[in-house]
């Protein structure tokens, strides 16, 4: 390229919309858009082989959309012969090559990418423009706001403030329903009968461009964690519009009931299976909750369930950015509860005797998902009772799962599921024994261990650990007004009943 340009615009792996901020004044006359593909973001953590595909796949759908509309695209492939592997490597050679005046972005997902490139700019004196993402319904600066002058922060309260501003399921500024949030209404159980039939998820069958880049990773990324046998999911945005309406008609109806709920074998559920292409922003959160209001209006699916949905996409998801964006960098080396063992081999292979971790394990390496009470009370929960070190924790999530980017995966793994930071991210450690997961699954109809026991050959490792965390970390939850009635049932535990457990839970640790 010999001629120079006015804007270098940059668009990352999870960047792929036509309506970024980034490109709302492009001019193919004298702009290039530039993209990406380098091993260090499949290997600085080894991204799973369903991850490492879906990102690939849709950037270069993406590429193949702009190209299309004859917009000049610079486009570095992961097997391009003088791919330096890095973002900041292929940044500095595009800028040498287009000589631009200045490089235009949307906001990037990742800390350590906004370093870096932050530094490639800075090395060339040239001007990095850092435009908000509009596939948020706020900014940060609006997150910083909320969060000045609070000395707790909640997602129930700034929720509500979204609900507020936007007007979602909102009717004379009051909440629809008389209520903000209809939770109680959703913790249901599937009940000794199970789920009965269940609605297919919508999956994608690979086209040539998907199958090119899974011929790719099987090669590039072969050591990276699982398989790519089951591969079906939205690489653009045409796919990822059906695999949300396949959702709001088939599954949304009973999405709040069993939002919670957990059955062997089940992958899918009633979940919406559209957090990687929110992620990716194949689809805009406004679409998304207009689809799930819509569908409430026109009497398809009942207020909790709608409300429910509504609350994930407009509440957690803009809650956990705020944090990310606020708290970062320091967030990252949290580790308030000074855990400090490894994870254990297993969280790789799926390989344990525990039925309920076996289950999310294996599907979570097949298919690169699991609903979020899987991540939360079954491989997070286990994880913080053995007291793995939370960075540790957050490699393994941001590694296996297709929805994983860090602004998202870090409060969610360091915050909710870890409390690696002290309660910033949630009110009290999400700690149960065995018998949540029973109540809440058929996992332990299957399982060698019984979730009643805490000790003996029989005793759930769940159980074991959750009283032995209680009674390691008893002065530091005695503080917490939320955790009064799990100390209380400790306080209940003779001292020798405490010292059996924790010789028991010993035992687990040291066989991790
Ligand atoms: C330890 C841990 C790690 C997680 N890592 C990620 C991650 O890397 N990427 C990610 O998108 N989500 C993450 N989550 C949140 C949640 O588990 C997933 O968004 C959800 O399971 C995705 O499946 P789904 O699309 O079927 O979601 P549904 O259950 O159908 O929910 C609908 C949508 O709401 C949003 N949502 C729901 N819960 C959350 C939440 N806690 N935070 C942010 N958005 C939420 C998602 O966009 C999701 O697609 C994590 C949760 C935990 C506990
Ligand atoms: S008994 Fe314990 S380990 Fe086994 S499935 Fe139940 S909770 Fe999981």
């Amino acid at each position: 390229m010999a001629k120079s340009y006015r804007h270098l615009v940059l668009i990352l792996g999870d960047q792929l919309n036509l309506d970024a901020s980034a490109l709302t004044d492009f001019d193919p006359n004298q702009d290039v858009i530039w993209m990406a593909e380098v091993m260090e973001e499949s290997t600085h953590v080894p991204s799973s082989k369903q991850r490492s595909t879906l990102f690939l796949s849709a950037m270069r759908h993406f590429a193949q959309l702009l190209e299309a509309k004859n917009w000049p695209v610079r486009y570095t492939r992961l097997e391009d012969a003088d791919n330096s592997g890095t973002l900041a490597g292929e940044l500095q050679k595009a800028i040498q090559d287009c000589k631009p005046q200045q490089l235009v972005m949307t906001a990037p997902g990742d800390w350590r990418v906004l370093q870096s490139l932050r530094a490639v700019a800075k090395h060339h004196e040239l001007p990095l423009e850092i435009r908000d993402d509009t596939h948020f319904f706020s900014t940060v600066r609006d997150f910083a706001e909320h969060a000045k002058g609070r000395k707790q922060l909640r997602q129930e309260f700034f929720y509500r403030e979204l609900r507020q501003k936007t007007g979602i399921l909102m009717a004379d500024k009051k909440p629809v329903g008389g209520q903000w949030n209809f939770d109680e209404e959703n913790r249901g159980s599937f009940g000794k009968k199970g789920p009965g039939l269940l609605p297919a998820p919508l999956r994608f069958a690979p086209d040539a461009i998907t199958q090119e880049v899974m011929g790719l990773v099987n090669t590039k990324l072969s050591k990276n964690p699982g398989a790519l046998n089951s591969f079906g999911w939205p690489v653009t945005r045409e796919q990822a519009l059906q695999a949300l309406d396949s959702f709001i008609q088939n599954r949304l109806p009973y999405f709040g009931l069993y939002q919670d709920a957990m059955w062997e074998g089940e992958v899918w559920l009633y979940h919406s299976h559209i957090s990687s292409s929110l992620n990716l922003k194949l689809l805009n959160p406004r679409e998304v909750t207009a689809a799930a209001e819509k569908a409430y209006q026109q009497g398809i699916v009942p207020l909790p369930a709608a409300e429910g949905f509504i609350r994930q996409v407009l509440g957690w998801r803009e809650y956990v950015r705020g944090i990310y964006w606020t708290q970062m960098p320091e967030y990252l080396e949290r580790n308030e509860m000074q855990s400090t063992a490894k994870l254990p081999a297993f969280y790789w292979t799926g390989q344990t005797d525990m039925a309920c971790m076996r289950d999310a394990i294996h599907q979570t390496l097949e298919h690169g998902y699991a609903h979020h009470i899987q991540r939360l009370m079954v491989t997070g929960l286990y994880a913080l009772l053995l007291g793995v070190a939370p960075k540790e924790v957050h490699e393994w999530y941001l590694s296996v799962y297709v929805d994983a980017v860090e602004w998202v995966e870090l409060p969610n793994t360091l915050g909710m599921s870890q409390f690696a930071d002290g309660g910033v991210m949630a009110s009290k450690p999400y700690v149960a024994s065995g018998k949540y997961i029973d109540r809440m699954s058929n996992h332990c109809k299957g399982c060698k261990f019984n979730p009643a026991l805490a000790t003996g050959d029989a005793a759930c490792p769940f159980t074991t650990l959750y009283w032995d965390y209680l009674n390691r970390h008893v002065d530091t939850l005695a503080k917490n007004p939320r955790m009064l009635m799990q100390l209380k049932n400790l306080n209940r535990l003779s001292d020798d009943a405490r010292a059996e457990i924790a010789s028991q839970a010993n035992l687990i640790k040291n066989a991790s």
